[in-house]
């Protein structure tokens, strides 16, 4: 079940910031007045440059629950507007405007009807999946998840000590796509997903899985279509696009 929760501007100060990868950063939040969110909920953050100007991004949120702790992950999109800001030069201490909990579909929650969870991400899109991930380990839930992740290399996998912290406590299948260096050994040389590593590491139709994709949005709209053509119900299969061309 999805908690109604109140959606309005918040102050955040900065309390935590660890680098992520070599492009990202983990961005911890202390907001007083944060209502809680459900996991893969998002928000909005807006900066004001000196001059008045104003720019505004949507920020996946990591954490979850009723807490007033709010952890974003945030990677760098060479010369953009806002996210240069956030992983280079935004410092412990420093306020944000936030908006939010933001979204009320894609969202799981512990209390979801009991159905196989299929989460599949491109590059930073697994930031709302891991919130998904981390709920449902903490919870101790009994649907089957898995998590098929594609990736550039290993060093850009974001928590990926967590994921297979749960991975190895046997609540999360995870499954890597590495699209250009892969560990030592691996099995498969790097490359794209494809709709024959989709098949194979996804949760077969026939088992009615909830199907959450996020990542770059050429990505999402790629693996949604082969979802569909796999036979997967297009209303359980939801998509978060975070942009990119
Ligand atoms: C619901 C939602 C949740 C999101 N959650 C996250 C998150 O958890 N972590 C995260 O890092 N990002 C997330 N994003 C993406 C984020 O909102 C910004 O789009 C991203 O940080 C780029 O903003 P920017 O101002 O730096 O770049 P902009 O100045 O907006 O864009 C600069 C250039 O980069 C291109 N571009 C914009 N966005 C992307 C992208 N995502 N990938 C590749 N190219 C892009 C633009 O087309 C443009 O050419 C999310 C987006 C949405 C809609």
């Amino acid at each position: 079940m999805v908690t109604r929760r109140p959606t309005g501007w918040h102050a955040a100060k900065v309390t935590a910031l660890h680098p992520e990868t070599a492009s990202a950063r983990r961005i911890e939040l202390e907001v007083p007045t944060w209502p809680g969110n459900d996991p893969g909920a998002h928000l909005d953050i807006r900066l004001t440059a000196p001059d008045g100007y104003q720019a505004s991004r949507s920020y996946s949120i990591a954490s979850s629950g009723e807490g007033t702790r709010v952890v974003l992950a945030v990677d760098e999109v060479p010369n953009g507007e806002v996210s240069p800001f956030l992983v280079e030069d935004l410092l412990v201490d420093d306020m944000l405007e936030v908006h939010g909990p933001l979204g009320s579909y894609f969202i799981w929650s512990p209390d979801s009807e009991e159905r196989p969870v299929q989460l599949i991400a491109g590059g930073s899109g697994v930031v709302p999946l891991f919130a998904m991930a981390e709920a449902h380990a903490l919870a101790g839930d009994a649907s089957g998840f898995r998590m098929l992740y594609s990736v550039r290399t290993p060093a850009d996998r974001f928590f990926a000590s967590d994921l297979e912290g749960f991975a190895a406590h046997g609540s999360l299948q995870l499954d890597y796509v590495y699209t250009r260096q892969t560990p030592a050994g691996w099995a498969v040389p790097p490359g794209r997903i494809t709709r024959e590593v989709l098949e194979a590491a996804a949760w077969p139709a026939e088992v009615r899985p909830i199907v959450y994709v996020c990542g770059p949005t050429p990505f999402v709209e790629t693996v949604a279509g082969w979802l569909t053509e796999l036979g997967h119900d297009p209303r359980a299969v939801l998509t978060e696009r975070f942009g990119g061309g």
